[in-house]
């Protein structure tokens, strides 16, 4: 009886510390599929995206729209921010166009609005943004200096990630936005911004640490500032990012 009884206790402990491991092993395991994920791209979601037709050009109107004869930022927002090309006009609750000197040397490009931009209006507004501010001042600027804006100008539902065709319909804008700013330098927060305006599959780390072209402009690539609240350890890396980017700008500028 009593040789019952402490088995059935060994079995329990054993259990025990089963389910203990097991469910370490299941928080390492998302630990890891975060951290892939940030770093590398969402490889499951991925393959869902590249299932979703991406509009066929032919689809993309190419009649002359009003607002691509825009000489100004402030003309282009007017015309533009009642847009409905994309589901995403239904749901939005503003149009976050972007923010910033007009005639700004840098310009930062997001993924898409969140929660918090798309009830002020304004990118990187929440504490994604507010970190962006620090980097901002870090290299010894202000957010006023630079140009801040998104690939996509309405919020995805539940911040899912921007489907291809989104981007697609969404991006002229953006190029307006450039051809109107003509910054000297293009920062790419994260890895959606950077696989899609250079139109690339690389990973974030391969593409980070080096000057991209994009249409004649330097374009670096570094971590989304979400990305960077989820893991501080990234910093430092994304510091490297930016003082590579400064000592260029400053050999520009003087
Ligand atoms: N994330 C982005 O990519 N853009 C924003 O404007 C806010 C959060």
């Amino acid at each position: 009886m009593l040789g019952s009884i402490h088995f059935h206790h060994l079995a329990r402990q054993q259990i025990q510390m089963s389910s203990n491991k097991f469910s370490k092993v299941i928080d390492d395991a998302q630990r890891y599929i975060e951290q892939q994920s940030d770093l590398f791209g969402n490889v499951m979601y991925a393959d869902a995206v590249k299932r979703e037709a991406a509009t066929p050009a032919a689809q993309v109107s190419l009649e002359p729209e009003p607002w691509m004869q825009e000489k100004s930022l402030s003309g282009l927002q007017k015309e533009i921010c009642e847009c409905l090309k994309c589901p995403l006009g239904q749901t939005r609750t503003k149009f976050v166009f972007g923010v910033g000197n007009p005639k700004a040397k840098v310009m930062f490009v997001g993924e898409a609005p969140g929660a918090d931009e798309d009830k002020q209006g304004e990118p990187f507004v929440g504490r994604a943004g507010q970190l962006l501010n620090k980097i901002i001042e870090a290299v010894g600027m202000k957010r006023e200096d630079v140009y801040i804006c998104n690939i996509l100008k309405c919020r995805p539902p539940n911040n899912r990630e921007p489907l291809p065709s989104e981007m697609e319909l969404c991006t002229p804008y953006l190029s307006k936005q450039i051809e109107l700013v003509k910054p000297q330098f293009i920062i790419c927060l994260g890895r959606t911004s950077a696989q899609w305006l250079l139109q690339t599959q690389e990973s974030l780390t391969a593409l980070r640490g080096k000057f991209h072209d994009y249409h004649g402009t330097k374009l670096v690539v570094t971590y989304h500032p979400a990305a960077l609240l989820r893991n501080p350890n990234w910093k430092r890396p994304a510091w490297d990012d930016m003082k590579m980017f400064k000592k260029s700008y400053d050999e520009i500028n003087g």
